[in-house]
C-alpha cells in the first residue's frame, strides 16, 4: 500500500491543480476525508490550485465549511483528480470529475468497480478519512496539518466506525487518530455539533419507535412515508437518519429504514455479524459488508427485499452462535 501511496504523493506533486471529489449525498467521511485532504495539499503546496467541487451537500455537516464554486469544463482538463471514498463512477458527486487528466481514487468500499488511473483501496479500513491520516502520517515530513484539517479528518472517523465502535476498528485507527488528537481538535465543540438533535428530531424518533415493525427472523424495520416526513416536518435527511433508532434491538441483526422519494424508496441496511452488501447489490445498491444502501422503485421490491433479508437473517440464525 505504501506503493499507492508514493505514486499518489508524486501524482499529487506533478501537478499544479488538483480537483477533489467525492459521493453524492455524503456523509462525514466523504465531507471529511475531502476537505481533510485538501486543506493539507493547500497547507503543504500553497502554490498549486486545490479544488473541492461536488454537485450536492449535506446540511447536517455544513458546520465544518463549505466547498469550492463551479469552473468551466475546460479548467477540468489539466487538473489531477482525486475522489475519496467512493466506490463507484455513478456515485461521484460531480459528474465532471471524468474531464480530469488523470484520476486517483482513494476508498475503503468493497472495489465493485474500478475508475481511476491509480487506486489505492483498502477495504478494511474503519473509514476514507483513516486512510487519509494514514497518507498524512506516512509523509509527514513533507506533509502539513493543522487543527482545521485534523478537525475534518477526525470528524469522518468518528461518524464512520460509529464513534469507534464498528468491527473494522483496529489498533491502526486508534493510533491514527491519537495522531490527528495531537493537533488540538475540539472534541466537546465537534461531538455537540455531530450528534446534537433538534426537538422535532426527537419526535420524529419517538414516532418511528412505534411504527417500525420486525420480522419472524427479527429483521427490524420502518417505512418513513412522504406523508409521515410532511406531518412531522422532517427533511430527507432526518427521515434517513432513521435508520440507527433500530440499531440495538437485541436478536435483530439487520434493520432497514425504506425512505419514500418522489419516484424511488432509497434504502438504508444495517447489520451486525450477517452480510448484506450482496442483498444491496441485488437493488442497485452496494456498499460494506454490514452498512449498504439501495434504490428501489414500488412497494412490491419493499416487500420483496424484506423477505430476502429474512431468509438471510434465518439462515444465519440457524448456521451461527454466539450472535446477540
Ligand atoms: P448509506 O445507507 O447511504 O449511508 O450507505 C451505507 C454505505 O453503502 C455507504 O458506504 C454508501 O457509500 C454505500 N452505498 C449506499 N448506497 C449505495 C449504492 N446505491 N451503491 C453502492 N454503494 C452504496
Amino acid at each position: 500500500m505504501k506503493e499507492n501511496m508514493t505514486t499518489i504523493l508524486n501524482k499529487i506533486k506533478e501537478y499544479n491543480k488538483i480537483i477533489i471529489f467525492r459521493h453524492f449525498r455524503p456523509d462525514g467521511d466523504a465531507v471529511g476525508s475531502t476537505k481533510g485532504l485538501q486543506r493539507i495539499l493547500k497547507l503543504t503546496y500553497p502554490e498549486k490550485t486545490v479544488l473541492l467541487i461536488n454537485d450536492d451537500y449535506a446540511d447536517y455537516l455544513s458546520f465544518l465549511g463549505g466547498e469550492d464554486g463551479p469552473i468551466a469544463d475546460e479548467e477540468y482538463s489539466d487538473a489531477l483528480g482525486i475522489v475519496c471514498d467512493t466506490a463507484t463512477a455513478k456515485r461521484i458527486s460531480n459528474q465532471k470529475f471524468s474531464l480530469c487528466k488523470e484520476i486517483v481514487k482513494i476508498d475503503h468500499h468493497i472495489p465493485i468497480e474500478s475508475y481511476g488511473n491509480y487506486e489505492w483501496v483498502e477495504e478494511e479500513r474503519s473509514s476514507c478519512c483513516e486512510m487519509i491520516a494514514h497518507f498524512y502520517d506516512t509523509f509527514s515530513d513533507e506533509l502539513k496539518i493543522d487543527t482545521e484539517a485534523a478537525t475534518y479528518i477526525y470528524a469522518g472517523m468518528v461518524t464512520d466506525s460509529g464513534r469507534f465502535r464498528f468491527r473494522d476498528v483496529s489498533s491502526e485507527t486508534m493510533r491514527l487518530a491519537g495522531v490527528m488528537l495531537k493537533n488540538n481538535i475540539d472534541t466537546e465543540i465537534l461531538f455537540a455539533n455531530l450528534y446534537l438533535k433538534d426537538f422535532e428530531e426527537f419526535k420524529f424518533e419517538s414516532h418511528a419507535h412505534k411504527k417500525m415493525q420486525i420480522t419472524k427472523n427479527g429483521v427490524a424495520y420502518l417505512f418513513v412515508t412522504k406523508r409521515m416526513q410532511k406531518k412531522l416536518g422532517i427533511t430527507k435527511e432526518q427521515a434517513s437518519a432513521s435508520v440507527s433508532f433500530m440499531d440495538s434491538i437485541k436478536g435483530s441483526l439487520v434493520w432497514i429504514a425504506f425512505i419514500e422519494g418522489d419516484t424511488e424508496i432509497r434504502v438504508r441496511l444495517r447489520s451486525r455479524f450477517v452480510k448484506i452488501s450482496d442483498l444491496a447489490e441485488q437493488y442497485r445498491g452496494g456498499g460494506h459488508a454490514c452498512a449498504a444502501g439501495a434504490t428501489l422503485y414500488s412497494k412490491a421490491e419493499m416487500k420483496e427485499l424484506i423477505a430476502k433479508a429474512d431468509a438471510l437473517l434465518g439462515e444465519y440464525k440457524a448456521n451461527n452462535e454466539g450472535w446477540l
